[in-house]
């Protein structure tokens, strides 16, 4: 019956991947800040479409390029703005989906803004796991759920626990020995966590973590990926049906190109590990999205770490982080060819219109009660 009930949902499912694909790329402009300084370097150079909120236009050396990708954020956007577009994403993952969240750009462009935000002011991190909570408080008449986070980071391809006793140890990356072709990590902690307060303690525990090893903690956060993976296990109260979804919300290293020049030794290094598994996040992405048959998951520890969420029924965000001064555009140039490189790969007939733009909460809906609910028989 379980497992008649699992085919049920996972072809609805594949009925909702078939109609909007899986994988979308979105813009995300930040505002011009003190920091940016005054002067022609400092002045805007990205504009946006008033009928189109899918195209974002930019002036590189005096001329203007355009870009088109599934959906793009002017600075005035807030952080309940963003959150919103990806809320149907999170509360995917209470119904044993797996969802990857990137956050990309050059250093300065704002994907920590956007993945961690302020103490006043945060962002999808802290946002998606009050969600969960409170998802799953609503459901707690039929399903018990645990939430648990992990928090890692991947630094010159080195994947470590920050929530361990030992973040120095490295972490390996292994097959599941039962078959399934799932991977996992051993030895990684996992926190389960119910309130806000839960969560602040595990970021705080994660940070200090990270940054006691590291001087110069502003560079270190700079060139590494910064992981917080939650895991969402559900198990329906009447009929014992168990689900396990996993949404991994990544703060990617900067995506800033280093001069051949500019660049020796450890610099040189962390440049290298970083520009490989940015690429290597590209390609997977790109031979997902045009599902070719043979998809390079092994090229980088994070794509291999992140194979299970990417591949198959999962679902990808890429946050493209754009800065909007002068000085930035050629990185900005870039970024926005890397968002339209992932994003611009053919999605089958019709492609952008046979594809739906969002997930909205309502299409979602639609389709996820008949999958969820186990009729009895
Ligand atoms: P990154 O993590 O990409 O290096 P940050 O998130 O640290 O960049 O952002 C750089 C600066 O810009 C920070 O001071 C941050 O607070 C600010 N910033 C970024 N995005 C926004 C935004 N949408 N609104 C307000 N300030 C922002
Ligand atoms: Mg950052």
């Amino acid at each position: 019956k379980y497992r008649r009930e699992l085919q049920l949902r996972k072809k609805c499912h594949n009925e909702l991947v078939r109609l909007k694909g899986n994988i979308r790329v979105i813009a995300r402009v930040r505002p011009i800040t003190k920091e940016d300084g005054e002067g022609p370097k400092a002045a805007n150079v990205v504009t946006f479409d008033p009928d189109d909120d899918a195209i974002i236009h930019l002036l590189h050396k005096g001329k203007p390029v355009s870009f088109e990708l599934d959906k793009v954020f002017s600075p005035g956007a807030s952080q309940q703005d963003v959150f919103q577009e990806v809320q149907a994403l999170i509360t995917s993952c209470i119904d044993g989906f797996n969802v990857c969240i990137f956050a990309y750009g050059q250093t300065g462009a704002g994907k920590t803004y956007t993945m961690e935000g302020t103490l006043e002011n945060p962002g999808i991190n802290q946002r998606a796991l009050q969600l969960l909570f409170s998802e799953v408080q609503e459901k707690a008449a039929d399903w018990e759920y645990t939430i648990t986070v992990s928090v890692t980071e991947i630094y010159n391809e080195v994947l470590r626990d920050l929530l361990g006793t030992e973040p120095q140890e490295k972490l390996e990356i292994r097959l599941c020995p039962d078959g399934s072709g799932r991977l996992y990590v051993p030895g990684l902690t996992e926190f389960r966590v119910q309130s806000v307060d839960d969560i602040n303690k595990v970021f705080e525990f994660g940070h200090n973590n990270r940054t006691t090893e590291f001087t110069n903690m502003n560079e270190h956060s700079s060139r590494s990926h910064a992981l917080l993976i939650v895991t969402v296990r559900g198990r329906d109260c009447s009929t014992g049906l168990r689900t396990t979804g996993k949404l991994n919300l990544v703060d990617l290293a900067g995506s800033e190109r280093v001069g051949k020049s500019g660049a020796e030794g450890s610099r040189l290094r962390e440049a290298q590990h970083i520009n490989k598994s940015l690429s290597a996040l590209g390609d997977v992405i790109a031979a997902l999205r045009s599902r070719q048959g043979h998809v390079p998951f092994r090229n980088s520890k994070l794509t291999y770490l992140l194979q299970d969420s990417l591949n198959g029924d999962s679902k990808t965000l890429m946050v493209v982080q754009v800065s909007p001064v002068e000085k930035n555009s050629g990185e900005t140039l870039y970024s926005l060819r890397f968002a339209e490189r992932v994003r611009s790969v053919e999605l089958g007939p019709g492609s952008r219109h046979t594809e739906l733009r969002s997930w909205s909460s309502q299409e979602h809906l639609e389709l996820e009660p008949a999958c969820q609910t186990p009729q009895p028989s």
